[in-house]
């Protein structure tokens, strides 16, 4: 499955199974989001490969860690390896064509804006779960 940014400059691919999808709400999401969360995927580094673009990516990362990666032309957040572990983040929206992705898990529930109150299916962590944990839950069964 492939996926690109808004302006199609950033291009990535990645392989095998889909797990489900996660959002996390907290106010670092929140603003790099723009909206009430994220809406990502976790991908192993080998099922992930970059297509096209990788130069017009720029990062910012906060004292505390928090990285964020985008294009440069466009903004559009795009994915970028999850520190120390074998695992990419991948935001969901970027992805083309049609599969049938679900939500399995909603993090800092917890420390959510007052106005994000939809949230439905998947489970819910009030903080940040461990990345065991995490992963678990985003199996597809
Ligand atoms: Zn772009
Ligand atoms: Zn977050």
């Amino acid at each position: 499955m492939r996926g690109n940014c808004l302006c199609g400059s950033v291009a990535f691919e990645v392989a095998g199974e889909l797990p489900k999808l996660y959002q996390c709400h907290c106010s670092l999401c929140r603003k790099q989001s723009g909206t009430t969360s994220n809406c990502s995927l976790l991908v192993q580094c080998e099922n992930f490969r970059w297509l096209d673009g990788e130069s017009n990516i720029t990062s910012y990362v906060k004292d505390s860690g928090f990285r964020s990666d985008f294009c440069a032309r466009c903004g559009s957040p795009v994915p970028n390896p999850l520190r120390d572990t074998t695992y990419v983040w991948v935001p969901s929206g970027l992805l083309d064509g049609k599969v049938s992705l679900e939500v399995g898990a909603h993090l800092c529930v917890g420390s959510k804006a007052s106005w994000d109150t939809n949230i439905i299916d998947g489970t819910q962590f009030e903080d940040l779960p461990n990345l065991e944990t995490l992963i678990e839950c985003l199996k597809r069964r």
